[in-house]
């Protein structure tokens, strides 16, 4: 499995039979899961903290940080998936909506003639 190859229709769908695997619907109300993104993106800013910009980018480029942070990343990405799931929401649908609404929000702009020295 990896980027490439996988839909997110697909991550969706072996999500689901986990969680339904393991009888865990009842938990996974919308307010518990928007909880849970929250903390696991709590735990994938631990990774960070205490250390400057410069510090956080050497720490990111190798283990045992980057694992660390590829295991965070994916606790919020299945908790974020989850939570599509539990709402019924297409979050490609979703992406594309709010993406066209952050470029009307911020438009690029062309660069400025006191940059171009
Ligand atoms: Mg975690």
């Amino acid at each position: 499995m990896n980027d490439q190859q996988t839909r997110v229709a697909d991550l969706k769908a072996a999500i689901a039979a986990f969680t339904r695997a393991r009888g865990w619907e009842p938990f996974f109300s919308p307010k518990n899961l928007a909880m849970s993104i929250a903390i696991e993106a709590a735990e994938l800013m631990e990774v960070f903290q205490w250390v400057d910009n410069a510090e956080a980018r050497t720490l990111a480029g190798a283990n045992p940080h980057r694992d660390r942070m590829a295991d965070e990343l994916a606790d919020v990405m299945i908790y974020c998936l989850t939570l599509a799931n539990a709402l019924d929401l297409d979050v490609s649908t979703s992406i594309a909506r709010k993406m066209e609404a952050n470029g009307r929000k911020y438009p690029v702009e062309p660069p400025s003639p006191m940059t171009e020295q």
